[in-house]
Parts: structure tokens; sequence; C-alpha cells
């Protein structure tokens, strides 16, 4: 990959081809700068070819397979991954700047989710409803279509496989449009899908830019249904154009998410809980980036949390003990430093980082130091915006009521902790606080067997566990009459 820098293909009805118009871009590691492929950019013609195939792959065969034989090629394609673990991770490591053992941990966790949709969509069945004498109703569950699945860069290969599972398990075929970064494992695992035995045209991957392919994709009238994962500015231009034939849609947008800390709270466990927003070096949608911590406890609270902060291992993602590596690019890099910049202009007080680290190993990678800003406002930027960097805004509070108000007061609602040791307290601010998944005394998010989305303006639909069977299906009621 590294030497011969010719552009890979797109995967289109099972065949490797090149753009219509010939276009490629670079991928680029963002620890050095390096460029390690050139991927083809597909065009709208492309598009098109693509949707033509994967909607003759639908109705000639694949919409109407087995259930059992689809789980059995989904269980075919985990193992490959697993097959293929250390590439796909090095893929991923290189384009995304992740550390290797996080890449390595991402893989296996796609390969499981295969395996999970292969054995909940066998059970997935319908319900009898016995109407009257005279009749009983009945409900299927029937495949959508073509399915676009738009995937970002933060977690190339977890969220192409969250979207991609559900889809082909429920008999739907799909056309996967990976993000600009990071478009290599989406297309190994497209090529792995067809070594294992997926028909040609039930899988596409078309890398290529968002306002060309991924719009393609949002508007051909063929394509039943889009699932979008990334910002909110573009999920709202995709809802948009999902409106003209009322495609179907589902959304995983932005957060701000809270984590709330009580005085009668574990202080210590709270404030060593720093991976919630340096995890992927604050690239999550679901990143702790607002610590709100009771007045009593604060001092003590900012104190700790900016020693454990500092202590965060930053370095070359290839490393083992890497805790961090660089942000993905240099336009994320640009992004989350104007963001600082304004936190600092605004007034609030820079505990740590705030820069690229120091040390002339980082000069040429998108490296940002863990950041930590005491005395934020609601009402800042920092405290407001969707950073995607590691930058956390620690605000004051006095109060439950005002907690709950700092906590939705923004237009998001993805994740959320409640730090706290009185029950009553944590169940009242667990159904106070608008997010769609929230963790007491913890930092988790995201397991496969839950339902995972947003409140607000954080997205339509729970993908994982069995709802995200209802995004890729379309329910029929059928009434079967006894006379
Ligand atoms: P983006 O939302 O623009 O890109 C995500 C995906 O959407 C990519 O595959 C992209 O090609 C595609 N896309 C872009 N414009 C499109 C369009 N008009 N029609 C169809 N598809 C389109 O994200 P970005 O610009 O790469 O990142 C900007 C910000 O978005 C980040 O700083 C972060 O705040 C946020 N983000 C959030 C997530 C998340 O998981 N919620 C993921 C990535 C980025």
């Amino acid at each position: 990959m590294a030497t011969d820098l010719s552009p890979l293909p797109l995967l289109i009805d099972g065949k490797s081809i090149p753009a219509s118009d010939g276009s490629s871009r670079p991928i680029i590691n963002p620890a050095n700068g390096a460029t390690i492929a050139n991927v083809s950019d597909a065009t709208a013609s492309d598009v098109d070819a693509a949707v033509t195939a994967a909607h003759s792959a639908f109705v000639n065969g694949w919409g109407k397979t087995k259930v059992g034989d689809r789980a059995t090629l989904l269980r075919a394609l985990a193992a490959k991954i697993r097959e293929n673990q250390e590439e796909l991770a090095l893929l991923e490591t290189q384009s995304t700047g992740k550390p290797i053992g996080s890449s390595r941990g991402e893989v296996g966790y796609a390969a499981k989710v295969y395996e999970y949709y292969a054995g909940i969509a066998s059970s997935a069945g319908g319900e009898t409803v016995p109407l009257s004498a005279n009749g009983i109703g009945l409900t299927f569950r029937e495949p959508i279509g073509v399915c676009g699945l738009i995937v970002p860069w933060n977690f190339p290969i977890v969220i192409m496989a969250w979207k991609l599972a559900p889809c082909l398990a429920m008999g739907n075929t799909a056309i996967v449009k990976p993000a600009e970064l990071t478009p290599l494992t989406a297309l190994r695992v497209g090529e792995l899908a067809l070594e294992v035995g997926f028909p040609a045209g039930v899988l596409n991957v078309l890398p290529g830019a968002g306002p060309v392919a991924g719009k393609a994709l949002s508007t051909h009238p063929r394509v039943r249904k889009i699932s979008f994962t990334g910002s909110t500015a573009t999920g709202s231009a995709i809802m948009s154009a999902c409106a003209g034939d009322i495609k179907r849609v589902s959304l995983e947008l932005g957060g701000k998410s809270p984590s709330v800390v009580f005085a009668d709270a574990d202080i210590e466990k709270a404030a060593a809980s720093v991976m919630s927003i340096y995890d992927n070096t604050g690239q999550d949608c679901c990143g702790r980036s607002r610590y709100l911590v009771e007045r009593s406890i604060y001092s003590e609270f900012i104190d700790r949390f900016v020693a454990n902060s500092k202590a965060v291992r930053i370095g070359d993602p290839m490393a083992s003990d890497t805790e961090i590596g660089p942000l993905a690019s240099s336009v994320q890099w640009n992004r989350v430093d104007g963001y600082v910049k304004q936190g600092v202009a605004e007034g609030a007080k820079l505990c740590t980082g705030g820069k690229k680290p120091s040390n002339e190993s980082f000069a040429a990678g998108c490296y940002y130091e863990p950041t930590v800003f005491a005395d934020v406002t609601p009402g800042m930027a920092i405290a407001q915006k969707e950073i995607f960097g590691p930058v956390v805004a620690v605000i004051p509070f006095d109060s439950e009521t005002e907690a709950v108000e700092i906590a939705n007061g923004t237009p998001y609602g993805l994740s959320a902790s409640v730090w706290t040791r009185d029950g009553g307290r944590a169940l009242r601010m667990v159904r106070a606080i608008e997010s769609g998944v929230i963790s007491v005394n913890s930092s988790s998010s995201v397991h496969l067997e839950m339902p995972f989305g947003g409140f607000k303006q954080s997205g339509i639909g729970r993908e994982l566990g069995p709802t995200a069977l209802d995004l890729f299906s379309e329910v029929k009621s059928v009434f079967f009459s006894a006379e």
C-alpha cells in the first residue's frame, strides 16, 4: 500500500473499477503527513451504476434468500475479518491516527457485530393477532430494498458494521459510502464479502466526496433508505434530500455530552474518567465534552481532572503504550484549535493543553494535547459546539435543578453520565436528562445489545440491539380471512 500509489478502485457489482472520470484522492496518515494510498473518487454516474447493480441483486435474489443463508454469509464475513485483523487494523490506524491497539479491538468488535445480527435476524419474526373468529392478523418484516450507508471517519469499520450487518441480515442490498479520509477498510471488507460468497451487487463500496457521491446517493430515486452517521449539519442536508421521495432515513449525529458530578460521588473515580473525552482523541460523538461539577467540590475536581489529563500518553499510534494519537486531519486540527482560541477569548480558564505538544517527534502530525477549560459558562461556544477533539469544558452548578438545566441546554442529546451515591437522585437525573444513552457512575455509552441513538438534534432512530432491525425493514400487516 505504501509503495504502490495507483488509485484503488471502487467496488460495483462485484467488480473493481476506476471512477468514471478517472479521479482519485490521496489518503493521508495524520501521524506524519505521508500519503499511504490513492483511492478512486466516485462520480454521480458511478453511484447510478452501483444503484442499478444493487437493485438488480435485490430483485433477482438477495431479497428472497432464506434468512438462514444470509446469516451463514454474515458469520463467514465475521470469520474473514478476524483472519485479516492485523491488516485491517493497520489500514485503520494509518488513515485515522488511532492507536493500533484500539484498531485491533475495533476490528474484532466489527466481526462481533456481523455475528450478532446473523443471530438475531434469524429469530426476528412477525406477530399473529387473533382479530376475530373470521380471520387472523399477521405481520411480516419485509426488506426495504437498496440502502445507502453513509459512514464517518472516526470509527470507520465499526460504524460500517453497525449499518451493514442489520441491513444485509434483513435482506436489503447496500451501497456503502465511506468518508473521504478513511475508505480503506470499507473497500477491504467489500473484497472479503465477495471472497466468502456474497453475490455480486449485494454490497457495493463507493468512496467519494460527500457533496458528490453522498448527495447522489441520497437523491437517487431507486435508493429506498439512507442510514447516516456524521455531523448534524450534514444530517440535516441529507434529511432534506430524502424528503423528495420520502426515503426512509436514520441519523446518528453530533453530541455535546454532559458528565454530571455531584458532591456525594466517588470523586476520585469520576475524576479518573478522563478517557471519556480523550479516547479516539475526542473524535467521538459520545465524548463527555462537558463536565458539570457541584460547586462544593469544583476546585478539588479540577485539580484531580487536570492531573489525570496530563498523565494521558499521547504518541505514535503504532506504539503499544500510546493512549491517544493525532487528530484525523489537519482540517480537524484547525477546527479544534479554533474552538480553543474562542474559549480563551470568551474568558474561560485554560488549565492545561490548548496546543500541539512541543516535542519534535510530533511536528509533522496532527497532534493536540488533552485540554481542560475551567470557569466555563453554559453559553460559551466551547460549552455549546461539538468540538470533536480532546477538549473538555468544566462547568460549576449549585443544585440538581440547575444541573438538569445545563445538561439539557444544548441542541444535542446523545450520551450522558451521572456520578452520585444517592440512588434516588441518580434515577431522577436519568429521567430528567434528554439523552438517548445515559450511564450512572460510569462513562460507558455503547453496548452491542442495547439501542443507541440520540434525542433532539443528535439524530433519529436507534442503531445496535434489536431496534436496528426496525431501521432496515418494513412491517406489513396482513388480514387472513377464515371464511
Ligand atoms: P460530515 O458529517 O460532513 O461527514 C460524514 C459523512 O457524510 C462522510 O462520509 C461525508 O462524505 C458524507 N457527506 C458529507 N456531505 C454530504 C452530503 N451533502 N450528502 C451526503 N453525504 C455527505 O463530517 P465532516 O465534515 O467530516 O466532519 C465535520 C464535523 O462533523 C466534525 O468536526 C464533527 O463535529 C462531526 N462529526 C460527527 C461524527 C459523529 O459520529 N457524530 C462523525 C464525523 C464527524
